[in-house]
């Protein structure tokens, strides 16, 4: 039997050895075996079928997402923060949701914010050196969704640059995402 991790990235059907397709629905099962924790992927039809895993840690239904395309914009990473925790802080239900997973995003690229793991559709990252662990709901955004959340986010960030009297050294704009950190690019 192969050696999961905890990682995302795995990626196809521990039963029926499947690459899921993007935006395709399956479960993620994590348990603790003797070896350590093992991550499982099932997709539907194998799900349903699977011989329950002894003593789950956690069970969840999860979209096999493409990573949604950030916005090339320069940003203040402590000001987005601050916009990112203010989001995320916001109702379950409210749109501002989805504007603080794509800082998250933007911030994981920016290395400002550290990966840490999915759990139960939230995306889990540590910020520098800190301890604690953060929190955001994670999405799946359709394309013509993603336009208009984009714009939205860019206009936001565009004029908090503009309020930031020193900017940060400006990254070089064009850096292809390193989406494999986070796990949210499926590049295999
Ligand atoms: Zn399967």
């Amino acid at each position: 039997m192969k050696q999961w991790e905890i990682a995302p990235g795995s990626r196809i059907c521990q039963v029926c050895e499947r690459r899921f397709d993007p935006d395709e629905q399956y479960w993620s099962v994590i348990s603790e075996t003797d070896a350590g924790y093992v991550r499982k992927d099932y997709c539907e039809v194998c799900q349903a079928s699977a011989e329950p895993v002894e003593g789950p840690i956690s069970v969840w239904r999860t979209i096999n997402r493409v990573a949604p395309k950030l916005p090339r914009v320069n940003i203040d990473p402590v000001n987005a923060f601050e916009l990112l925790e203010t989001f995320s802080a916001t109702d379950p239900e409210d749109p501002r949701q989805k504007l603080a997973y794509l800082l998250a995003l933007l911030l994981m690229r920016r290395k400002v914010i550290r990966y840490e793991g999915i759990e139960e559709g939230h995306l889990l990252f540590k910020r520098g050196g800190r301890r604690k662990v953060w929190r955001v709901q994670e999405f799946n955004f359709k394309p013509e969704e993603m336009d208009e959340i984009q714009e939205e986010l860019s206009a936001l960030l565009e004029l908090d640059e503009a309020s930031v009297a020193e900017g940060q050294a400006p990254q070089p704009e064009g850096s292809p995402p390193d989406g494999g950190d986070a796990g949210l690019a499926e590049n295999s």
